[in-house]
């Protein structure tokens, strides 16, 4: 069942809830439009249950959707196979666990009107296991202390509380975009502590549309984003700088500035790309500003009269072949039968140099290094 229907308060939207509780309210002002990531992760979704319920020999008819493709095929086998694979685990200490696929989950006792959907839970003696399926590649997700997943422990106790003597709740998301997967366990009075302290005074905050706007990283989904004032103050206080005295910036005020330009850049962007839509949509004036035709490049109107013409005046050397790109070749011949056929004719040039924050994941680049072998094979 694709998921469509979304609480005030939803699950899904906890984290930035929680964080900042006057958002879910100011959000709904704004429509919510469907991105064309989010309708591929629903036809993920509807995919990936229909998959798991013929693995485990129940009645399910495959949907189609215009997003079908290798990779999604792939992606939802894995996440069959990751599925089972804890239910096999889980069936060494609990000989008939029960296993529901995309349940509906009520946490309307700690959350106004709260409910929403896990995409596979095993329950069984002692523990629940909550499975989530990411199909996103944008945002790395990780199970501890997710908000998300531990509302949904919430829905499934309720359910399954009175019937199985649950003493902890264990947690997974497996993103194979991103070739990621997380687990975290937490026992059952902890999750209760945290929903004491936590989640129900927040929530109640968030259901009235009350509390401090907070920005932060959660702002990226947030549908009130590009006309938010507190994010639009928290970014151009970051572009406030006070200079010290020397006419020339010094390495550290350079390092203050880069630091900053990443986040200020997108905001911009962002800000640029609202303005620009409006306009074009909506007739939208903008004091200051109007709208002109961009640059482009010419291009012929018909490629056969084009050629005809030329070949008329002479002109025979006036076509050339070139291969289809790397990606659709992939996609011609699926993951596998490329990789036998093309894998040793493929490598990866190095990526043009960037400049990116300590804290990301790739290796640093020792430019020295570099240079030296430069240098090395010049002189040989
Ligand atoms: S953009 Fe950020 S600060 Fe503004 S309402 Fe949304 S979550 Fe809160």
């Amino acid at each position: 069942m694709p998921k469509s229907k979304h609480a005030v308060l939803s699950a899904s939207s906890s984290h930035r809830w929680l964080s900042c509780t006057p958002s879910a309210r100011l959000e709904q002002e704004f429509s919510d439009s469907c991105s064309e990531a989010a309708a591929e992760g629903t036809a993920a979704h509807a995919l990936a249950e229909h998959k798991l319920k013929r693995a485990l020999k129940r009645r399910s008819q495959k949907p189609i959707s215009p997003y079908d493709c290798d990779e999604m095929d792939e992606c939802t086998d894995g996440y069959v196979q990751f599925v089972l694979e804890t239910l096999s685990d889980v069936k060494k200490s609990c000989a008939d666990p029960l296993v529901l696929i995309e349940q509906r989950l009520d946490f309307s006792d700690f959350v106004p009107d709260g409910f929403g959907t896990g995409d596979c839970l095993i329950v069984a003696d002692h523990t629940l296991h909550i499975i989530d399926f990411k199909y996103g590649r944008g945002v790395l997700v990780d199970a501890e202390n997710n908000p998300q997943m531990m509302l949904y422990a919430l829905g499934a106790l309720r359910l399954f509380d009175s019937l199985y003597d649950i003493t902890e709740v264990s947690m997974s998301i497996y993103q194979p975009r991103r070739e990621h997967y997380s687990s975290w366990s937490i026992p059952v009075p902890e999750l209760m502590t945290w929903t004491e302290t936590t989640l129900k005074p927040k929530a109640a905050l968030a259901f009235q549309g009350e509390g401090e706007f907070c920005p932060g990283a959660w702002c990226t989904f947030c549908r009130a984003a590009v006309r938010c004032r507190a994010r639009a103050e928290e970014k151009l206080a970051l572009a406030k700088y006070e200079f010290a005295p020397p006419p020339l910036l010094t390495d550290k005020d350079i390092e203050d500035v880069l630091a900053k330009l990443g986040d200020l850049t997108k905001w911009a962007k962002e800000i640029a790309d609202y303005a620009l839509d409006a306009a074009l949509r909506q007739g939208k004036k903008w004091r200051g500003f109007k709208l002109v035709e961009g640059r482009s490049n010419r291009k012929f109107s018909d490629e056969t009269a084009v050629a005809e013409a030329a070949k008329n005046a002479g002109f025979i050397d006036i076509y050339k072949t070139s291969l289809i790109t790397l990606t659709e070749m992939e996609k011609l011949m699926g993951k596998k039968e490329f990789q036998n056929i093309l894998g040793d004719l493929v490598y990866k040039p190095p990526g043009k140099p960037t400049l990116v924050p300590e804290n990301d994941k790739r290796p640093e680049l020792h430019i020295s290094d570099a240079k030296n072998d430069f240098r090395e094979n010049m002189e040989d």
